[in-house]
């Protein structure tokens, strides 16, 4: 249904994604306000814009990838935004991946839907919104196996299941009703719960990757190498993601962010952004979570200290240096 694809946000995921894409065949454009982001794109011939409204203006759909809900919603309404267009609109369906708070998500749903498009569509003469959040990390968005929830319109999520599925291996999708009309309660209720599950999972994964860390640099000081020390978890009960996948001892696994002098991955400044979402969350649930608190400063004062784009597996080069493999 549609060959042009643009793409806004070239970070850790969606340069991976964007490049997917491309893969896949899509006539595909790109911005973002990082010069040097566009430039890998720009090199290998791939067309280049200055502003959110450019590509929306020769795109049949834009997706974002964007750090956090300020972000989109500049991006989407802010000066040059793709909504820039005095509410005329060239693509019809516009899918944000980022993930952000719902509430952002349901306010920019409700400004869309006062758009119109410049070319009426068979369905209708009125852009069309997704969320489609995912999960799978830089891993899964390089090896095109990312999992998509989509909430939305379901006619759009089905005419956008061919793109999910070249950047992605599952979409689920979780929320919208027929007639043709968006019950946006529904999808702000499926939308919380997987923006919940989602701050659960990367808590239990800073928490995780603390644990490792702090194992690992214990076990070191005591004598026993971090390759050594791996093989051991990675066979018994210590085993997790953060030891068998993502180690964060330098030179111990290739090909993770701990053996790029923590590039790429997922940033200390999103993991800390996660856990003031999970540390609301409790503090709205009223239950004390020691660790979460615990994780939040500590991911906080890791951001304070410069290391906010670095890889969250820094933690242990920056509480345990010197520590290396
Ligand atoms: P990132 O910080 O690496 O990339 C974000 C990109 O957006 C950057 O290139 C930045 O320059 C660009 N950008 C920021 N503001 C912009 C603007 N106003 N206009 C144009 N471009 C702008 O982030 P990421 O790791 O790629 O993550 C993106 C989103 O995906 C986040 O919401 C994150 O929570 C989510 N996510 C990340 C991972 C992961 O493992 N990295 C996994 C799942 C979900």
């Amino acid at each position: 249904q549609f060959e042009r694809v643009g793409f806004i946000g070239l970070g850790n995921m969606g340069f991976h994604m964007a490049n997917n894409l491309i893969r896949a065949g899509y006539k595909v454009s790109v911005h973002d306000i990082n010069c040097n982001a566009m430039e890998k794109f720009s090199d290998k011939g791939v067309t280049t814009k200055a502003t959110p409204f450019e590509v929306a203006e020769i795109s049949d759909v834009v997706i974002t990838m964007l750090p956090s809900s300020s972000h989109v919603w500049d991006v989407y309404t802010g000066p040059n935004g793709l909504l820039h267009g005095g509410g005329l609109l060239s693509p019809w369906l516009l899918i944000d991946s980022s993930t952000i708070d719902p509430q952002t998500s349901r306010r920019l749903s409700a400004t869309i839907s006062q758009c119109q498009l410049k070319e009426k569509k068979d369905y209708g003469d009125a852009p069309v919104m997704l969320d489609a959040p995912v999960s799978g990390g830089v891993l899964g968005a390089e090896a095109g196996t990312l999992t998509f929830m989509v909430g939305g319109l379901e006619e759009a999520y089905l005419a956008a299941r061919p793109l999910f599925l070249s950047m992605g291996k599952n979409t689920i999708y979780c929320g919208g009703t027929g007639n043709g009309s968006v019950n946006s309660l529904t999808i702000f209720l499926l939308l919380i719960f997987f923006i919940a599950a989602k701050i659960c999972n990367n808590l239990a994964m800073a928490v995780s990757m603390l644990g490792v860390s702090e194992a690992f640099a214990l076990g070191q000081s005591l004598g026993i190498t971090a390759s050594t020390l791996t093989k051991i978890f990675n066979s018994s009960s210590a085993r997790c993601w953060s030891s068998d996948s993502y180690n964060p001892v330098p030179g111990v696994m290739e090909g993770v962010p701990s053996s790029r002098d923590y590039d790429g991955g997922f940033s200390s400044k999103l993991m800390a952004k996660d856990l003031n979402l999970a540390a609301a969350s409790a503090k709205e649930v009223g239950l004390k979570f020691p660790l979460t608190s615990q994780a939040q400063e500590i991911y906080m004062e890791l951001c304070k200290e410069g290391q906010e784009s670095k890889d969250f597996s820094c933690v242990f080069r920056h509480y345990y240096s010197g520590m290396d493999e």
